[in-house]
């Protein structure tokens, strides 16, 4: 019997795949030798029966072994599993590397609702994540931050995570710990911090779940070698102000040129900038990281890497937006309870700041600018929601509104980080 088959057999009769076999499969789909509607099949034993533990360690490690693997035990790297508004990776990293913790760094694109760093990035005139491998180490050597797109990464994930995207199998804890693992394994940073985020605009609908993803995520990385942690914090509500690729760049900036930005969003890259630079072992870590922020070090650092990836240092005075913009106003007087991240972050997808499906183009100068945030009071008419771009404007405009919640009662803003380990 082939391994392919012999793995379906045994999950279908709730067996234990053993790591030999694992790896046979793996290396199989990789090399185009296992045909999709094989894996298809495979993933959803998986999803129906799960795996244990063992199982999901072994097809971490042979996922991340599928391509090339660099090493980097020096760096820190931090992973987000998604929200709205979530430019975290664009604030704390060029902080910490400002702090003297170089950051090696793999990342992606946005899909659905929540978006990607690359694209992000890539909405500074001339930036690229395409490095080679050489480009990418010499980088980090020379700049001290280096984010690169997956590439040649654990081909197996990329293969595997667009199958599982297509034949509802995304949503099974054993495969997505490892599809995440498997790349930051791959990538090599020795010290790791999981932002594993749970709510509306999150892939972890609440706190359990996110907590048992934290865990598998971590106990992951300590097996592979790497040193991390995790927290668990709050995607109710859209991260900052910006939601768009360009426009949280603009706010990224104004955090790192020590700009007023949004309470919710400076304690929270203030709190995983400390927590990064705890882990590689740094002393008094938060108030480096108010140090880089007040000297404009961090902001230096950004500027120096936007430029050794091929981005135009000039344009960072004004990253271009979509000209064609337009406002929500407040249907009547009270205080803003919630802006439903979910809400907001499709009301992004309708302007074009997302992807419905992986081929889509995206307007990278579209958005939303949240005016108000919740605790804010609220007079009927006044402006909630500024939006950029010329898709599906009048369905965006709906779609704040409906996100947009309204207490009669005053309400105090929740709290953003959830917990810790
Ligand atoms: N992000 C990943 O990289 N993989 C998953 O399976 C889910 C989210």
């Amino acid at each position: 019997m082939s391994a392919i088959l012999d793995a379906i057999e045994t999950k279908k009769s709730k067996g234990e795949l053993s790591e030999d076999l694992i790896r046979e499969v793996v290396a199989g789909y990789t090399a185009g030798d296992v045909h999709d509607y094989q894996m298809a099949s495979l993933l959803m034993a998986i999803f129906i029966r799960g795996m244990d533990y063992g199982e999901t360690l072994a097809l971490t490690r042979a996922m991340a072994e599928s391509g090339k693997t660099y090493s980097f035990p020096e760096c820190v790297d931090k992973h987000s599993t998604g929200g709205v508004g979530d430019k975290v990776s664009l604030t704390a990293l060029p902080i910490v590397a400002a702090c003297g913790a170089p950051v090696a760094k793999l990342s992606g694109r946005g899909l659905g609702a929540t978006g990607g760093t690359v694209d992000k990035l890539e909405s500074i005139p001339g930036f690229s994540c395409d490095l080679s491998e050489e480009r990418f180490t010499r980088q980090v050597e020379e700049v001290g931050l280096a984010i690169i797109e997956a590439g040649e990464l654990a081909p197996a994930d990329k293969e595997i995570y667009a199958l599982r995207d297509t034949t509802g199998t995304v949503d099974s804890l054993p495969l997505i710990g490892s599809s995440i693992v498997s790349k930051k394994a791959a990538t090599g940073a020795g010290h790791l911090l999981y932002d594993v985020k749970r709510g509306s605009g999150a892939f972890m609908r609440t706190t359990e779940e996110a907590r048992e993803l934290a865990d598998l995520l971590v106990r992951l990385s300590d097996d592979l070698g790497i040193g991390a942690s995790a927290l668990i914090t709050a995607m109710d509500n859209p991260l900052g102000s910006a939601v768009g690729n360009a426009l949280e760049v603009r706010e990224s900036i104004s955090l790192l040129k020590n700009e007023p930005v949004t309470d919710d969003l400076a304690n929270e890259v203030s709190h995983i900038a400390t927590r990064l630079l705890e882990l590689k072992g740094i002393p008094e870590s938060a108030t480096a990281v108010e140090k880089a922020l007040s000297s404009g070090s961090a902001y230096e650092k950004f500027e120096g890497f936007v430029s050794a990836q091929g981005g135009n240092r000039e344009a960072l005075e004004n990253i271009p937006v979509s000209a064609t913009v337009s406002e929500v106003k407040a249907p009547r007087d009270g205080y803003v309870a919630g802006f439903a991240a979910a809400g907001i972050g499709s009301a992004a997808l309708a302007l074009g700041a997302g992807r419905a499906r992986k081929a889509d183009k995206i307007d990278p100068g579209s958005g939303i600018e949240l005016l108000v945030k919740p605790g804010d009071p609220l007079q009927e008419g006044q402006p909630v929601a500024r939006l950029y771009g010329e898709r599906e404007a009048e369905r965006a405009t709906h779609l704040v509104l409906k996100a947009l919640e309204i207490s009669a009662e005053p309400v105090d803003p929740p709290p953003a980080i959830l917990d810790s380990l």
